[in-house]
């Protein structure tokens, strides 16, 4: 029976794990699994962090997410195929959850599915080589409560770390002097930090809008948002402007390629993340920018020069957690040898070919249709059932609501492709709801 480790138990590694179970639930034999995981419980970027830098251990914090966190997208658009959200909750809720709303969802599919005998909790991956004799993994890994290093051999090894954890902090002149506070969107936790503050942001992406929002809904004086690329383009609210992009600071201002310049206080900087492997052998670490389709993966998993190495969740993401099931049930029918790969020839012409196909994306929309393409070719040949359809077309309307009115669009309602819902609507608008609590959220509907 082939061994496999899967590394991380956020949500990629939990739909990895929760495919096993399916699958064993109805009666199949199904590998060793070992799931290593840095962090004391499992959840990912959803298990919300105070710190910043290093934990209690002295490990980089994962964390990225913030006290006022909602959900970016309907809910109705990342539902589990096996699990709703009414089935969670035990009644409909709206469509805009915040953080620890939704991290109650994804774990609760895990809780009950018997999952975590299969985890090894407070254990940091730190190597991975093979061995050029077998052809097998060699883990080295840390257990950080006992303080002992164990190594041990596994045929299969899945990398589920994520890549919106380590920051992407590029330097601009003269950073250095400025007197006010710098730092990235992964160690923003309180918008009310900039409460009467003077911001600067760099970026023009899902960070930088949420925010940009968020700071002035918690009082900051003003924001403004450095474009590299593109504006964002949204009817912003009054106080929020788009400038492109900041080419150099002195202690106070910052100067912009359009030769303004503004006194700021603060510099938040959203220029996204990396995708980084350290504990990886190099010559097997994916190397991408924030993609749909990156390379060197056929269906976007399979590590093409060694398919026993497998990749989730490393895909730009409109669509989350079921398109990481869509993943994981795949890989788990090639592992169960439900499905065969084809040859190395033909796995690289499908990757051209995907690759090919991003780069004439020319708008959200196509984006969107493209990531649902990717998700029913992943789950055609497996039993995981989900109205890809219906979620897409949900997806292509967000956007348009968003483009409609930045502020309000988490106020709107959509229909779940697992149940058929319509969700209700939130008491209360987003931008006056000032209470993120799941009490307040869940119980007052
Ligand atoms: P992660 O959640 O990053 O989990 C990776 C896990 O691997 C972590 O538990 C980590 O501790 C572990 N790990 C890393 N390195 C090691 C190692 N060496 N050894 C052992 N374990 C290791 N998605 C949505 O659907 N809706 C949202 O509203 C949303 N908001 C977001 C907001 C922010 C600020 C960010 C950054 C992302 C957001 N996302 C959102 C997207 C997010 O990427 C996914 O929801 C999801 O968390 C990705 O799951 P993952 O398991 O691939 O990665
Ligand atoms: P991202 O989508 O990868 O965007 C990175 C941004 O950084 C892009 O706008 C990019 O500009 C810019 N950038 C990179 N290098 C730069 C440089 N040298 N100078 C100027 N700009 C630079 O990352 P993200 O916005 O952090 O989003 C990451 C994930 O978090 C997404 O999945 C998102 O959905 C999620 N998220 C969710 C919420 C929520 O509300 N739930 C909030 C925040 C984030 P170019 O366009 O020019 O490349």
């Amino acid at each position: 029976m082939k061994r496999i480790a899967i590394i991380g138990a956020g949500p990629s590694g939990l739909s990895q794990l929760r495919s096993f179970r399916s699958a064993e639930e109805e009666g199949a034999d199904i590998p060793e699994i070992v799931c290593f995981e840095k962090q004391s419980t499992w959840g990912g970027l959803w298990n919300y962090s105070w710190r910043t830098g290093t934990d209690n251990n002295g490990e980089p914090v994962h964390n990225s997410m913030y006290r006022y966190l909602w959900s970016n997208g309907p809910k109705e658009c990342l539902e589990f195929g096996d699990y709703s959200f009414d089935e969670h909750f035990k009644k409909s809720i709206p469509s805009f959850p915040p953080r620890e709303v939704l991290k109650s969802y994804i774990l609760g599919r895990a809780d009950n599915s018997d999952l975590s005998h299969m985890v090894k909790f407070n254990h940091v991956v730190r190597n991975i080589s093979i061995s050029k004799d077998t052809g097998k993994f060699n883990l080295r890994v840390t257990d950080i409560e006992n303080n002992t290093d164990l190594v041990d051999i596994f045929d299969i090894v899945i990398i589920a770390t994520g890549h919106f954890s380590v920051p992407n902090v590029p330097y601009f002149e003269g950073i250095e002097n400025f007197m006010g506070r710098v730092m990235h969107s992964h160690d923003f936790r309180d918008a009310a930090e900039f409460n009467g503050k003077r911001l600067l942001i760099i970026g023009s992406s899902y960070s930088a809008e949420d925010i940009a929002l968020q700071s002035m809904k918690y009082g900051a004086k003003e924001v403004i948002c450095s474009y590299r690329s593109a504006p964002m383009g949204f009817r912003w609210p009054s106080g929020i402007e788009e400038f492109p992009i900041v080419e150099r600071f002195d202690s106070t201002k910052s100067f912009f390629c359009n030769g303004s310049n503004r006194e700021i206080d603060a510099v938040i900087m959203c220029t996204g993340y990396l995708h980084h492997f350290p504990f990886l052998q190099k010559n097997l670490r994916l190397n991408t920018n924030n993609l749909l389709y990156p390379g060197q993966l056929y269906k976007g998993i399979f590590w093409l020069d060694n398919p026993n190495l497998i990749y989730l969740g490393m895909q730009d993401q409109y669509y989350t957690l079921n398109m990481f099931d869509a993943q994981s049930w795949y890989a788990r029918d090639v592992l169960l040898d439900r499905i065969q790969l084809p040859s190395r020839e033909s796995m690289e012409k499908d990757i051209k070919n995907w690759m090919q196909r991003e780069i004439h994306l020319k708008n959200p929309t196509q984006e969107i249709e493209y990531q649902t393409n990717y998700c029913k070719d992943l789950v055609e040949l497996t039993d995981y059932k989900i109205d890809y359809d219906l979620i897409s077309k949900q997806f292509i309307k967000w956007e348009k609501d968003k483009d409609e009115d930045i502020v309000a669009y988490r106020d709107r309602s959509f229909i779940s492709p697992v149940t058929g819902t319509q969700a209700p609507a939130h008491h209360t608008s987003w931008w006056d709801e000032m209470d993120d609590s799941y009490g307040s959220f869940i119980g007052k509907i």
